[in-house]
């Protein structure tokens, strides 16, 4: 799969990572990121759907992301948490739950160096949209002009324009990439619905 993707031309491999306590499912740690990292020149970033998302930092920068991720509600020291990640060597971001209000992460938005709009509860893929999230976008989009800002979940070629009209710059996507034909077909359609916004 790492090697359709990095054949269909995305820009980046985003790992969803698991620990059974934040969200329910277990997925995988950093030794899968480092197996995937030896075989694909695609840049990695992780997403840590994990408890205690400060023990894994390290782990995942060795393995080869080049981007952390961490859930803003797993910890209470996100500023320092950026701070480590930056000092790892990789660039940092913050993702927060549909549930969980925006200015959760207004501190943070001149700190990260990108910002993870959740639009589905995290856990499972194949989840529809929840449009309200899309709120949080805009919103993020008024206090940061430049700002980084990434949605994942629910994104297909019908919902893609909607949220990069909200002022997402860059989309999550995989069940869609798997819903049938080949993943550079996905890709190619994926990004013709974007047109030139992606
Ligand atoms: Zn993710």
């Amino acid at each position: 799969m790492a090697v359709e993707l990095t054949g269909a031309g995305v820009d980046w491999i985003h790992l969803d990572v698991m620990d059974g306590q934040f969200v329910p499912p277990i997925t995988f740690g950093a030794s899968l990121a480092a197996a995937l990292h030896r075989i694909v020149p695609t840049p990695l970033e992780a997403h840590l759907m994990t408890l205690t998302p400060e023990r894994h930092i390290e782990s995942f920068v060795q393995a080869g992301c080049r981007r952390v991720v961490f859930q803003v509600e797993a910890t209470a020291h996100s500023h320092r948490l950026v701070r480590e990640i930056h000092s790892a060597g990789a660039k940092a971001g913050v993702a927060l739950n549909p549930g969980t209000p925006v200015e959760a992460v207004r501190p943070l938005v001149t700190e990260v160096d990108m910002v993870l709009v959740m639009t589905v509860n995290p856990g499972w893929g194949g989840q529809e949209i929840v449009w309200p999230c899309l709120d949080k976008v805009r919103e993020l989009r008024s206090w940061a002009p430049e700002l980084e800002i990434e949605v994942d979940g629910g994104v297909t070629p019908a919902t893609a324009p909607r949220i990069l009209e909200a002022g997402a710059t860059t989309l999550v996507t995989g069940s869609f990439l798997v819903s049938g034909g080949t993943v550079q077909e996905r890709v190619a359609e994926l990004r013709e619905a974007c047109g030139s916004k992606l």
